[in-house]
């Protein structure tokens, strides 16, 4: 299986959204909606992308902001969320206290559940519960590659200065369940270019013992 990865990130906060899709088959899933979700939708019509879901590292408004053009645009496929955020998503109640921004209500949202698979079409994720940024945070590993949000970023990690955020928490996931895997692993972060393991495990300022 060849995997396709391309990136979009908007002009905002530089949030990427990702287009990842099975080159055989055409098969794909989008991870993580920023706030220009006409260039995912124009990627992913040049690419002859097959969307079949709409897959969240976490639920920051930079990451869904761009979920009803897409939905709108690609009909009411599934959004898949980690159970401790899905609230966001069904009930419309903002992630962090620190934003009132008000998320979209969706109908169709799916769980990604940790150490599960995440399945559609020809494409399998492994799910990976990587919190400390928000308490839902995952990273979705297919293949070597890995999409962390805004835990694991190239040279850095994820904010956790806010009420929901656990420091400790976010150290100990990208340690335990991120550095553990290959050195060749790559990266794909939240905001910022992509990276590997290896990269990181060796110069990542914040991840030094
Ligand atoms: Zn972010």
């Amino acid at each position: 299986m060849t995997i396709r990865v391309e990136a979009t990130a908007d002009g905002r906060f530089g949030t990427n959204s990702y287009l990842v899709m099975d080159q055989d088959t055409k098969d794909a899933v989008i991870i993580d909606a920023n706030f220009e979700p006409e260039s995912m939708l124009e990627v992913a019509r040049k690419a002859g992308a097959n969307v079949l879901a709409i897959l969240m590292t976490h639920t920051d408004v930079d990451h869904i902001a761009g979920l009803p053009t897409l939905l709108e645009q690609l009909g009411p496929i599934p959004v898949a969320v980690h159970d401790a955020e899905r609230h966001v998503l069904v009930e419309g109640t903002p992630l962090r206290r620190e934003f009132a921004a008000e998320p979209p209500r969706l109908e169709n949202v799916t769980s990604l559940k940790e150490q599960s698979h995440y399945r559609v079409g020809s494409l399998d994720f492994e799910v990976l519960h990587t919190p400390g940024h928000s308490p839902g945070g995952v990273t979705l590993k297919i293949g070597n590659l890995l999409f962390t949000g805004d835990a694991l970023f190239a040279g850095s990690i994820g904010r956790s200065d806010f009420a929901n955020s656990n420091g400790r928490a976010l150290l100990e996931g990208i340690h335990t369940k991120l550095l553990s895997l290959p050195e060749d692993s790559v990266v794909y972060s939240g905001h910022g270019p992509k990276t590997t393991i290896g990269k990181e495990k060796r110069t990542n300022p914040f991840l030094s013992a």
